[in-house]
């Protein structure tokens, strides 16, 4: 068999504020909005989307 996943401290997920590749486990800040988590590299994109999540979210 070769099918090993990688492991769950490889995944990235998109910080949709400055479209930069973060870590959720070292991500500045998470929110939630519509049913999703987003995570942010730094407070200011958090702030940046909690201020508008409509222009980042579609
Ligand atoms: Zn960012």
């Amino acid at each position: 068999m070769n099918n090993n996943n990688q492991s769950s401290e490889d995944v990235k997920v998109v910080d949709v504020v400055c479209g930069m590749e973060v870590d959720p486990s070292k991500a500045r800040g998470v929110e939630k909005y519509e049913g999703k988590t987003y995570c942010f590299c730094s407070d200011s994109c958090r702030e940046s989307f909690i201020e508008d999540p409509k222009r980042y979210v579609r």
